[in-house]
């Protein structure tokens, strides 16, 4: 049970709810009426607070500014067919914030900051969640630090916050993938695994330079010789291959295992497919698009969950593909939909309850 009295909540005078219409909603760009912050200081987490959605004052010195230590996380809700609230696997997305916050040297939030508050926030503001079909609440808990003072070493200090997003359908057309081998997202013993603030700056020039060249997103390869399959953007990527379907494993700590890709394993499997989580060469995609036996290729996320991919170009070869005859891909992201939507039974127990 959530207790309220272990929460400060200040109320709002009135929801900016009724200025917006929640149709159709672009990604990212309008908040809901509140918001959770709550700081790390002297070695412990002070009280939460849940107050009207609102800036932040900081001080130009800020830590997180300057040396990023910052972390965040991507989680949806949804309402089911009876208008209830459900977030998709948030106690996956609670670990894997705490896998991220020890690997930035952070301190790690409290499940009954992060579950419970969530759980809370979620509640009051329920009617920010739209009932469109395809349409969804996206959830942006994040910490960085806030010391107030120049010195590269871990803050003392920390702020945590969830804020929500409400959000229409992510069209994602099928995408045209360039095959990075210069630039590099993650190397063995970096932070790859982490949702790590930096990590997405870091990638935004290769990013760029790819769509310079007419191309949707980069598919990154490993660090040492170019010549692995990492992830694709900020997707994990799968790759169907006669009746396998093979995903790169996350023992390296290069890539960062998605509550989607964990998903996607078990639905895979379910619908009859052989999974294989290991590495995969650029030289065994080539010669299985040759053969033919390679039949389908995806990323997968929570902003998109599924992201077809149409062309692939390695080196001077060019993969298409006709993504019309696709079965797989498709189907998984209708499986996954239907869980989601509470249209189809949730035997996983992935859906929690606000
Ligand atoms: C968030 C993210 C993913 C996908 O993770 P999900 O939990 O499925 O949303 C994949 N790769 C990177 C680099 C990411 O940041």
């Amino acid at each position: 049970m959530i207790a309220a009295s272990d929460f400060n909540i200040t109320k709002i005078e009135r929801s900016k709810l009724n200025d917006i219409n929640l149709e159709n909603i672009p990604f990212g760009k309008y908040f809901s009426d509140y918001m959770l912050e709550v700081d790390y200081e002297d070695g412990e987490w002070k009280t939460p607070e849940i107050k009207p959605y609102q800036p932040l004052l900081m001080d130009p010195s800020l830590a997180a500014i300057h040396y990023g230590q910052s972390i965040f996380e991507g989680v949806k809700a949804y309402k089911n067919p009876a208008g209830e609230p459900f977030i998709f696997r948030a106690y996956d997305n609670f670990r894997r914030f705490n896998i991220s916050a020890q690997r930035m040297e952070m301190p790690v939030v409290p499940e009954h900051i992060f579950m419970d508050g969530l759980k809370l926030l979620i509640k009051m503001d329920s009617n920010w969640i739209p009932s469109q079909a395809e349409h969804s609440l996206y959830i942006r808990p994040f910490m960085f630090s806030t010391d107030e003072a120049i010195g590269v070493k871990p803050s003392e200090k920390y702020k945590f916050m969830i804020i929500l997003s409400p959000t229409g359908p992510y069209y994602s057309t099928p995408m045209r993938i360039y095959v990075e081998e210069q630039y590099v997202r993650a190397a063995p013993g970096g932070v790859g695994y982490a949702k790590a603030a930096g990590n997405y700056g870091a990638a935004m020039f290769a990013t760029a330079e790819a769509k310079r060249k007419g191309y949707d997103q980069v598919l990154w390869t490993d660090a040492l010789e170019h010549k692995y399959v990492q992830e694709c953007g900020t997707m994990n990527v799968f790759f169907i291959i006669g009746n396998t379907a093979i995903t790169p494993g996350l023992e390296e700590g290069t890539i960062l295992g998605g509550v989607t890709r964990d998903s996607v394993i078990v639905l895979l499997k379910e619908m009859g497919l052989t999974l294989e989580e290991r590495s995969l060469s650029l030289d065994e995609v080539m010669e299985a698009y040759k053969a033919g036996t390679l039949k389908e290729v995806f990323g997968t996320g929570t902003a998109a969950t599924i992201s077809l991919i149409k062309e692939l170009r390695y080196k001077d070869f060019v993969m298409e593909f006709d993504v019309t005859q696709w079965k797989t891909a498709p189907e998984i992201k209708e499986r996954l939909d239907a869980i989601r939507y509470g249209k189809r039974e949730d035997t996983h127990g992935w859906m929690v309850k606000v």
